[in-house]
């Protein structure tokens, strides 16, 4: 591309669905990124499940997230309609579980927060749906049970937002941005493959600061997590489950024909390395809420690094007068957000770029 309008800088989900947005509105779009969609939205289980994660304090956050599921929605229609394919978003619920007499007593609260809050939630039990607790340890009688929650695949909206801006005559550059300058009317941008001049520049770097010699007013931390993929345990079409194993969170995601996706873990950490007790905490508790895991393969693990901001909300960083915008600090619900990051793209570009 010889004179992009808008360049995107990073390939995960919240850059891929801003580019997408803005080449859906006529723009014309680069994307750099030296190995898209291989950052956190890699490791992430693809949940969107706003009520079921809500924790005291986090309000702000979950009002961002309340429209999860229908903007999801929305963007997959819309994903078919220029390339045929789907994105699916999966409605199963989730069922929340408390796995030792601790963790039961906290759903009480965690119960009694999320009516406060507006959230829709009822008690499940066993013995009135049994399907919601197949697979599950005996000792799990009931739980609380979140209607109207999804999950999709992330790396099946990887690949649709891929070809959709492919197709709306966006581009990609497999490069790594390292230095970037403002010009009066552009941003020029020095990348591992030679220099790109744009009118203006997001950011979309993850858990990465942008390449930008400024003060921001914004800051973020990687924490690190890891899920694991296994086979053969059925789960598909069941709710999602989350369970609470003495103190700590634990959640699976049943995929079609036996696959799942178990995790996660949370390090206040960097780098790629995935400790043996970080691991073992993570199978631990698989095992006493799905016993049935004793058996089945497990066919991979995934590395991420959510991208955290000291305040724990998300951000769209755009000072006054200036062509770059960075968009970041989507914690642990980078995909369920990403819409609502595109919408903001959007709106900068528009302000931007008459
Ligand atoms: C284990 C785990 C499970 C999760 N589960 C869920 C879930 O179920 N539901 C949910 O909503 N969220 C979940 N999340 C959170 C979600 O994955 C993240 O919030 C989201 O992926 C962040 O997206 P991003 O695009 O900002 O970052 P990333 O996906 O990390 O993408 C950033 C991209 O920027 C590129 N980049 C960085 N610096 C540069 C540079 N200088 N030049 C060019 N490119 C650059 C990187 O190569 C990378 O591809 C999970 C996260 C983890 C780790």
């Amino acid at each position: 591309m010889n004179r992009p309008e808008v360049v995107v800088v990073g390939a995960g989900i919240i850059g891929l669905v801003s580019a997408y947005e803005l080449a859906r509105e006529g723009r014309a779009v680069l994307v750099i990124d030296p190995t898209p969609g291989a950052g956190a939205t890699y490791a992430a289980a693809g949940m969107l499940a706003p009520g079921a994660e809500y924790v005291a304090g986090e309000d702000e956050n979950f009002q961002l997230q309340r429209s999860a599921v229908a903007r999801w929605r929305t963007l997959s229609e819309s994903l078919e309609a220029v390339t045929g394919q789907l994105v699916t978003v999966h409605e199963v619920g989730t069922l929340l579980v408390g796995f030792d007499h601790g963790d039961r007593l906290g759903l009480t609260q965690t119960h009694d927060l999320a009516v406060a809050a507006g959230i829709d939630v009822s008690v499940r039990r066993r013995s009135e749906h049994p399907d919601s607790f197949r697979h599950l340890n005996d000792r799990l009688t009931s739980g609380l049970f979140y209607p109207g929650e999804a999950w999709l695949d992330p790396d099946e909206a990887v690949a649709a937002l891929t070809s959709a801006i492919s197709a709306l005559g966006g581009a990609f550059l497999a490069a790594r941005v390292t230095a970037t300058a403002e010009e009066t009317q552009s941003i020029r941008l020095s990348t591992t493959e030679g220099d790109v001049e744009a009118p203006c520049a997001l950011f979309a770097t993850g858990a990465q600061a942008p390449p930008l010699s400024l003060s921001l007013e914004h800051s973020v931390r990687p924490i690190r997590g890891v899920t694991m993929r296994c086979d053969g345990v059925d789960r598909f079409g069941l709710p999602m489950v989350r369970a609470v194993v003495r103190g700590r969170p634990f959640y699976m995601v049943g995929r079609e024909g036996g696959h799942c996706v178990v995790g996660a873990t949370a390090q206040e950490a960097g780098g790629d390395a995935i400790e043996v007790g970080e691991m073992r905490r993570l199978l631990t508790d698989a095992l006493d809420v799905v016993p049935p895991l004793e058996v089945a393969a497990w066919t991979q693990t995934r590395v991420g690094h959510r991208p955290v901001a000291p305040s724990g909300v998300p951000f769209f960083e755009h000072q006054t007068g200036a062509r770059w915008a960075w968009s970041s600090g989507h914690y642990r619900h980078g995909v369920t957000l990403a819409p609502l990051a595109g919408q903001w793209a959007v709106d900068f570009v528009r302000e931007v770029v008459s």
